[in-house]
């Protein structure tokens, strides 16, 4: 093969950070599987033994020893990342409506002076922004 004669080849994936490795020193007459495991783990997998429709690039490595630090890395940046936004759309859909004067849990329209949705059943004072700001525009037009 290809990296067999041009030497020590290495290849990572992962991102933001490298959560996956292969590195092949050619020292060994082994190749393929008679290699013992941890080897096949640190050399990868051969693209060239990959399926045509892949269209993976020819003589590379597909890495697949972990770089734990990477692996841990990448959990906490994605997992921040995925809830972070989760919680910025429910905050939103939240305080859209708030605006319009629908329950936050279950969107159903409060009537004016509900102390409960009539809907979920969402106990405590309603949020009555909407109303506030009708209160707000009516004493502001009178004179
Ligand atoms: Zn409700």
């Amino acid at each position: 093969m290809e990296w067999a004669r041009t030497g020590e080849s290495s290849f990572r994936a992962g991102w933001p950070l490298a959560m996956y490795r292969s590195r092949v020193v050619p020292r060994s007459s082994l190749s393929g599987f008679e290699l013992p495991i941890g080897e096949l783990l640190r050399r990868g997998y051969p693209t060239d033994r990959l399926p045509g429709w892949l269209r993976a690039e020819p003589n590379r490595r597909v890495p697949i020893e972990p770089v734990w630090a990477g692996f841990a890395g990448n959990v906490v940046f994605w997992g921040a990342l995925i809830f972070g936004v989760r919680a910025a759309a429910r905050s939103g859909v939240r305080a859209m409506r708030r605006r319009v004067g629908r329950c936050v849990c279950c969107g159903y329209c409060i009537g004016d002076g509900a102390r409960s949705c009539p809907e979920c059943g969402l106990d405590g004072e309603p949020d009555h922004t909407a109303e506030r700001a009708r209160a707000a525009t009516r004493t502001s037009s009178s004179p």
